[in-house]
C-alpha cells in the first residue's frame, strides 16, 4: 500500500471500493484505490500520481461493457463526473464531457432538433466509452459523427480526430491508463418528426427483442462477419444455459442475465460454454465484446481459455 498523506495525492481518493456498483451487471471484487476526476487537470493529475506509484490505471465508464473479476484490481479504478459529465450544444455539434452518458446526449441533440446519434439513445454507457469502444447500433456507430476527442495520459492532454483513433468494429486505439476527457459530435439539422419517429423506433426494437430489467452488460460476443452471435448461440442451444446464478438469457442469447450472487468467474465459464456450443455446432468462434478487469493484468478482452467449469 502506498502512503495516500502524500501531497501529490489526488483529492478524490478511496480505498477497497466495490467496483460492483459501478457497472452495470454489478458483478466482481473491490479496487485498491478508487479515484474521480472532474476536469482534464485533474485527470492528468491522477494518472501522473500512479505513474510514479508504478500503479496500473483501470478507467470505468457507467461500466455497460465491463466485467470485473471476483478479486477485484490491484490498481487505481478513474471515473470522470462534475463537469466532465456535462453536455452541450454548440451549432450543429454536441460537446461531451467523457464521462457524460450517451443517452442523454441523444435527448440533448434532439431537443436542439440534430440529427445522427439516435442509434445511440439505447447503449448505456457514456461518452468517453463509446468512443473507446467505439459503440454503435442500428447499422451506424461512432466513427461516422466524432468529429474530435480529447485524450489524456500522464503526459498531458492532446486532441485528436477519428484517424488518430482508428476506429473499428468495437474497438480503438484508446491505450491502457489514456482517459477520453471530452468528445465532440458532428451532427446535421433534422426534422423533429422525423429524430421522435426514429427513437421511438430503435427504443420499441430494443423493448422487443432485448432482456429488460435485468443486469447485463450488453453483448457478450461480437458478431462474426455476415451473421448474428445471437442466432449462433440460439441455434446452438444457449438460451436459458446457466453457470451459477448466470445463464444466457431467454429473450436474446447473445446477453446474460446476472441474478444477485452471480461471481465472475461463472459469467466467464458460461461464456466459455456458450462459445465452445457454437464451435460444436459448426459456427465459428466467437469473440468476447465485454471487456474484463482482471485483478493484475488489467481491462484485457475476457480471458475465456483460462476458465474451468461446466455449464449446467
Ligand atoms: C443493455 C445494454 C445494451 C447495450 N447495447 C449496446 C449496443 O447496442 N451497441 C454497443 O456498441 N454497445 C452496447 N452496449 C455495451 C456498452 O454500453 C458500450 O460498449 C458502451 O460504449 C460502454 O461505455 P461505458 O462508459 O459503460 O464503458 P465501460 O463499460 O465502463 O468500459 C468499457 C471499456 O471502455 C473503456 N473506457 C470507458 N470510459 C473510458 C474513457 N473515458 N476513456 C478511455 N477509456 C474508457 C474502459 O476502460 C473499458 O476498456 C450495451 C450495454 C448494455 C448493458
Amino acid at each position: 500500500m502506498v502512503d495516500t498523506s502524500h501531497p501529490a495525492t489526488p483529492p478524490e481518493l478511496e480505498r477497497g471500493a466495490s467496483l460492483a456498483p459501478l457497472t452495470t451487471i454489478r458483478v466482481g471484487g473491490p479496487a485498491d484505490y478508487l479515484a474521480g476526476a472532474s476536469s482534464f487537470r485533474a485527470v492528468v493529475r491522477v494518472l501522473g500520481w500512479a505513474r510514479a506509484r508504478d500503479l496500473p490505471v483501470a478507467i470505468i465508464g457507467r461500466g455497460s461493457n465491463l466485467l470485473v473479476s471476483d478479486e477485484g484490481w490491484r490498481g487505481v479504478a478513474l471515473r470522470l463526473h462534475g463537469r466532465l459529465t456535462a453536455i452541450s450544444v454548440r451549432g450543429t455539434d454536441v460537446w461531451c464531457g467523457g464521462g457524460a452518458s450517451l443517452p442523454r446526449a441523444v435527448q440533448r441533440a434532439a431537443k436542439a432538433g440534430l440529427t445522427g446519434l439516435e442509434w445511440g439513445a439505447s447503449i448505456p454507457g457514456t461518452a468517453g466509452g463509446a468512443v473507446a469502444m467505439n459503440a454503435g447500433a442500428h447499422r451506424s456507430d461512432l466513427s461516422e459523427i466524432l468529429r474530435w476527442a480529447v485524450v489524456c495520459s500522464a503526459d498531458g492532454r492532446r486532441r485528436v480526430g477519428p484517424r488518430e483513433l482508428d476506429l473499428g468494429y468495437r474497438r480503438s486505439s484508446v491505450a491502457a491508463g489514456e482517459v477520453v476527457a471530452a468528445v465532440s459530435f458532428g451532427l446535421s439539422r433534422g426534422r423533429p418528426e422525423v429524430i421522435a419517429g426514429l427513437l421511438d423506433e430503435f427504443r420499441g426494437y430494443r423493448r422487443s427483442s432485448q432482456p429488460q430489467g435485468v443486469r447485463t452488460f450488453g453483448s457478450v460476443f461480437t458478431n462474426p462477419e455476415g451473421d448474428s452471435a445471437g442466432r449462433l448461440l440460439e441455434h446452438a442451444g444457449c438460451k436459458g444455459l446457466a453457470v451459477g446464478e448466470a445463464r444466457f438469457s431467454p429473450v436474446h442469447a447473445n446477453f446474460i442475465e446476472a441474478a444477485p450472487g452471480t461471481r465472475s468467474q461463472d459469467v466467464l465459464a458460461l461464456m466459455r460454454a456458450g462459445r465452445d456450443r457454437v464451435l460444436s455446432a459448426g459456427g465459428p468462434r466467437l469473440t468476447a465484446e465485454v471487456r474484463y478487469l482482471d485483478p493484475e493484468r488489467g481491462i484485457i478482452p475476457a480471458p475465456l481459455d483460462e476458465i474451468a467449469g461446466e455449464a449446467g
